[in-house]
């Protein structure tokens, strides 16, 4: 037998001598998994074995998450597959004491799939120093290489004779350099001169900067030349155009020219000329997930025709064909990772919480308003969910102020009122205090005001019972110990906190709803942290960014969705105006006006594009100009992606207390703090930015009782981006904007900086719904046949599947 299957197998004996707690290798099962299933290349040199491994390491993927009984299971399973029954169900070979890792893999001819996954550096062509460089760009392995798609093309495929030249055009020429000069510009750069004959007419091009052009560009010499057409002195000329010799295949040139997101260090024509090698020399490694059957039915190119066409397409028409089938890929995998979550989630028995009726209508009879009509529908939906056997996963979505947090409170106290715990977890120290806050007073209403004595009565009782902790990650010491043994004993059984919640070991005996407050999509393994042992609790997601209904199907295909689409009554709405780059004197007046009536305001960096760094620097230098020359006798605060946590939060803090007039930030703001006293949500650049992220913006103020503002600025006055202003200025429902910015703009720009948990989207456009609808619908029917992807035509789905989801490296 293959050494590599009897290392697996004396570990798992190990585990089944040790009662499958997953302790026979230092950090679980899963860990060693991991480096065993990368070095096996190495060791299992046949297919057979090579599919044995991953059918192997497919079946125990999730042993951390089973149960004991679960494991001896799958152990027992895995050890049938390998067919050794023999060593280890008779006595078990000696224990290895600290299983060592399998040896690191050795760079070898390349000859399977696998070796896609070569560190980058020692892919031919590639140096060590380019090699860091890559790194930059997120490229580890020739795989991620072939994996960095172009940012947009340059359409040089249309090809032009001389004559026919127009101003302003993009275009490609052929021709022979007629001569090249050397000259000193004015301002001391150098230029190079060359003036380009195809027989019909010359064209002079121009470069700056680039002597080593001199020689190359030879007389006699025939090139390609893209560029743009300008026009210098009254007579058209190309200004530092692409070119490169004829004859060679064209990469620069002469086609759809792909242009990369690129580093310091890593140019342009390097990076094609590079990714052309690696395409020749990888591309048919590797192997496709998607079965060819599936391929066929739903008119997909293969993975190989779609790697190279999505890097130099032939044509506009094969281009859109790669793209289709790379984001139909993204689609399914999407799809079929949150039908196995949810399935995950279900299969364990949940806690069925009897509703005592009487109690939810003294609930909110109490409250000092009537729930709104959507209010109501999203209560019912939870409260039948929380009398079933199995575990509510639902996502409660409503528009910043629609009320979402009542309805959870009602929904929390249930569970107290059964004996049981509830909690809430925000993704900040702020918004949990902030919670912490409006659970109190919700609670102080309902012990101050019933309307009957019968009501007073219930709700008295009920009150007494809930005992409310706030658990954050600047809790003192002390406290939080106390908080602990309280959340242990099952006494704290309204528990408000952070990320703390699960990181601490804190162990709720009790709990039976759990409440996520936005944006971080709750895996199945924090889900899983906070289960008690023996059932999963109730899972609430709340969640302020509208989605419109496909999206939140595809990327919430594991809950079941309420919606509050109404507003309390009598809301202010926010004056909205978006003004132009002109005005900005006038923005900048009106902010003032507002802070000497003793109001704050924010005010929105543009997006950058090109990272977290330069935005973050970007920040930086708008902050330092809005204080120093803007605002010098105002305070001003100043928040961005690059902030340590706790910077972040302090910033945030401080702008809360009052101590900043303006909080200068980039979009990191969105998520959602209140700040009542804030009046005025100034964004620049607004044209940057999708209309559901403006829409989030606009909800940071208007939170108190002051009339409030939002000014959108545009740097640049596109026909578009005025016609999307104008669309914010007259709407306010949340949901209309979203669907009207997916129209417009991919997923990614749709959550714009912002995590949404999901796995990296290169490709897919939320706006390709035809896709999405089919992807949904495949995966739904593979997901029937074959669950678990067992299927030997599924297996590299199946790897796929698990790789796509792996969670991120650095998460933020
Ligand atoms: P969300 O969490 O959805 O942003 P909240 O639950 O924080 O909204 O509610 C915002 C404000 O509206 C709170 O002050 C709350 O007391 C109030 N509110 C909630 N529901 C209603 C209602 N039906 N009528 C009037 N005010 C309401
Ligand atoms: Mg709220």
């Amino acid at each position: 037998m293959n050494v590599l299957f009897e290392k697996l197998l004396k570990i798992l004996s190990l585990e089944k001598e040790q009662g499958f707690q997953d302790h026979a290798v230092i950090g679980g099962l899963r860990r060693f998994l991991v480096v065993w299933r990368d070095t096996s290349p190495a060791d299992a040199q046949t297919p057979e074995d090579r599919a044995l491994v991953e059918q192997v390491y497919g079946m125990l993927a999730d042993y951390h998450e089973l149960s004991p009984q679960d494991r001896a299971q799958v152990v027992s399973a895995v050890i049938a597959k390998l067919g050794k029954p023999g060593p280890v169900e008779a006595p078990p070979p000696p224990p290895a004491r600290e299983p060592r890792p399998a040896p690191a893999p050795r760079a070898r001819e390349p000859e399977s799939r696998w070796e896609a996954d070569l560190p980058i550096e020692k892919v031919k062509g590639i140096s060590e120093i380019y090699g860091k460089r890559m790194a930059k760009l997120g490229v580890r392995t020739a795989k991620d290489l072939l994996y960095l798609f172009p940012r947009r093309y340059d359409d040089f495929s249309a090809l032009k004779r001389i004559n026919e030249l127009q101003y302003g055009e993009e275009v490609t020429i052929v021709g022979t350099i007629w001569e090249t000069r050397s000259r000193p510009t004015k301002q001391g750069r150098g230029m190079i001169q060359t003036m380009i004959s195809d027989g019909t007419g010359m064209i002079q091009a121009t470069w700056f900067n680039q002597p080593f052009l001199e020689k190359q560009l030879r007389p006699g010499r025939e090139i390609v030349l893209s560029g743009k057409v300008e026009e210098f002195l009254g007579r058209l000329t190309f200004s530092g155009p692409e070119w490169e010799p004829l004859q060679k295949t064209q990469l620069h040139t002469a086609r759809l020219v792909p242009v990369y997101p690129l580093t310091s260090g890593i140019k342009q024509r390097w990076l094609r000329r590079t990714m052309r090698t690696v395409i020749d020399e990888w591309v048919r490694r590797l192997a496709d997930p998607l079965p060819s059957a599936l391929r066929l039915n739903s008119n997909l190119l293969d993975l190989k025709t779609s790697i190279e066409q999505i890097h130099f397409p032939d044509s506009k028409e094969m281009l859109e064909r790669a793209r289709q089938r790379l984001c139909f890929e993204e689609f399914l995998l999407i799809q079929l990772g949150v039908l196995k979550q949810r399935q995950a989630w279900q299969k364990r028995p949940g806690q069925p919480l009897p509703v005592d009726t009487a109690l939810v209508q003294a609930m909110t009879a109490a409250l000092p308003f009537a729930l709104t009509g959507a209010q109501q529908r999203a209560l019912q939906d939870i409260l039948a969910d929380l009398q079933e056997n199995h575990p509510m996963s639902r996502l409660l979505q409503g528009d910043v102020g629609s009320g979402k947090t009542v309805v959870t409170v009602i929904a929390m106290l249930i569970a107290v009122a059964n004996g049981m715990q509830a909690a809430i977890m925000a993704p900040t120290e702020i918004l949990a205090e902030q919670h912490f806050r409006s659970v109190s007073r919700i609670l102080q209403q309902m012990s101050a005001r019933a309307a009957d004595p019968e009501q007073a009565a219930l709700l008295q009782n009920l009150t007494q019972r809930t005992h409310l902790r706030l658990l954050t990650g600047s809790t003192p010491r002390q406290e939080k110990e106390t908080i602990y043994r309280e959340i242990e004993s099952g006494e704290a059984n309204l528990v408000i906190g952070t990320h703390a919640l699960i990181q601490e070991g804190v162990r709720f005996p009790r709990l039976a709803v759990a409440v996520i407050d936005e944006q971080h999509r709750f895996g199945v393994e924090q889900r899983a942290a906070l289960s008690p042992q023996e059932y999963n609790p109730h899972v609430l997601v709340m969640s302020a960014t509208p989605i419109p209904r496909t999206l939140a199907l595809t990327i919430y295909g594991d809950l079941d969705i309420s919606v509050i689409d109404e507003l309390p009554p009598n809301r202010q709405t926010i004056q909205t105006r978006w003004l132009f780059p002109a005005e900005r004197e006038r923005a900048y007046a009106f902010v003032k006006s507002q802070i000497e009536q003793g109001r704050q305001a924010f005010i929105i960096c543009p997006l950058v594009e090109e990272s977290d760094k330069t935005e973050a620097k970007a920040a930086t230098s708008e902050y330092e100009r809005l204080q120093n020359d803007i605002f010098p006798r105002l305070k001003l605060g100043l928040l961005h992606g690059r902030m340590k946590g706790s910077e972040k939060e302090k910033a945030m803090a401080a702008f809360e207390r009052g101590d900043y007039h303006i909080l200068v930030s980039t979009a990191v703001v969105e998520v959602g703090i209140d700040v009542p006293n804030a009046t005025v949500m100034l964004v620049e650049g607004a044209n940057r930015f999708g209309l559901a992220q403006l829409h989030q913006f606009r909800g940071r103020v208007g939170r108190g009782e002051h009339q409030s503002y939002c000014i959108l600025l545009s740097d640049t006055p596109t026909v578009a981006g005025e016609q999307r202003l104008k669309i914010i200025e007259s709407t306010h429902d949340g949901f209309a904007l979203a669907e009207e910015d997916l129209k417009m703009r991919g997923p990614g720009e749709f959550f714009g900086t912002r995590q949404s948990g999901l796995p990296d989207l290169r490709v897919a456009k939320l706006s390709d719904t035809k896709i999405l609808e089919s992807a949904r619908q495949v995966a739904a029917e593979l997901f029937e046949q074959d669950p678990a992807l067992q299927q030997p035509e599924h297996e590299l789905l199946r790897a796929e599947l698990e790789r796509f989801w792996q969670p991120a490296e650095e998460p933020n």
